[in-house]
């Protein structure tokens, strides 16, 4: 069985709690593919300049923000963590020369918990995080995703969690504000063009080449995650988009499919 790879924008940590598309969206999205036998998330909120696998039997919930709903810090994503799949992980990245460790502390912050409890609500699928490293760029993310496309043989969903923009400065309630500025979505349709056009120079110039590129990432850890998701793919892809929508005016919240080429 050979499983996708996503990139997955999570928005804002009460987007579960509104009645919003996104919702809808990942509610959805998990009887859209077959069923993995794990899921390895590389979030956003996971970041460390050497790429860490968490490797604990039942990693913890983190309730990592701050101003949300009390509800929100309540919530629990029991699921499993696999550290033998862990140790495969690092396996394989050392393998492709990319320095990587097993981490016993991390468990699910919310880049990773939040869209997998629409997505696996049940919790019964082991969940392992991949750490992103916000001082290295695309090609990096890229091959970390190249090493570890051997998993979507074996029943392992490779995700990256993020946003399409990300610029908390620009945001504003309520949650389903979609009354996204022009430069919101210059930038997402320029990804979108590039991604649906496999042209994959294009998008490791991003920061240079993307219309408003740092107006919607002032800091780049939202967007490498799509790269993860892009190298999983393999050398030759094909991109699909799944959803789009606004959560809190500047928040775009694509989600993207991808597969190996045919
Ligand atoms: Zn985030």
């Amino acid at each position: 069985m050979k499983l996708p790879s996503l990139f997955l924008s999570h928005g804002a940590p009460d987007l579960i709690l509104h009645d919003l598309p996104i919702r809808d969206f990942l509610a959805g999205l998990g009887a859209t593919l077959p069923r993995p036998r794990a899921v390895l998330v590389a979030s956003a909120h996971y970041t460390a300049s050497i790429a860490g696998v968490t490797a604990a039997g039942a990693p913890r919930t983190i309730h990592d923000f701050g101003g949300f709903d009390p509800s929100l810090y309540t919530m629990q994503y029991a699921a499993p963590g696999d550290p033998a799949l862990a140790a495969r992980i690092v396996a394989l990245l050392e393998a492709a020369r990319i320095p990587a460790r097993l981490d016993e502390q991390w468990g699910f912050d919310h880049g990773a918990w939040i869209p997998l409890s629409l997505v696996y609500p049940t919790a019964d699928l082991p969940v392992l995080e991949l750490a992103v490293n916000p001082h290295a760029g695309a090609e990096y993310h890229l091959a970390l995703g190249r090493a570890l496309a051997p998993l979507r043989d074996e029943g392992v969903l490779v995700v990256g969690s993020g946003a399409m923009t990300h610029n908390l400065y620009e945001i504003a309630p309520p949650a389903g504000n979609d009354r996204a500025p022009p430069w919101v979505h210059a930038f997402a349709d320029w990804v979108g063009l590039r991604l649906e056009a496999g042209d994959e120079a294009g998008l490791r110039d991003w920061l240079a080449g993307a219309p408003h590129a740092r107006d919607n990432h002032p800091s780049t850890e939202h967007f490498l995650p799509l790269f993860v998701a892009l190298g999983a793919a393999g050398a030759s892809w094909q991109a699909a988009r799944l959803h789009a929508s606004v959560n809190y005016r500047a928040l775009r919240m694509d989600a993207w499919r991808f597969d190996a080429a045919a």
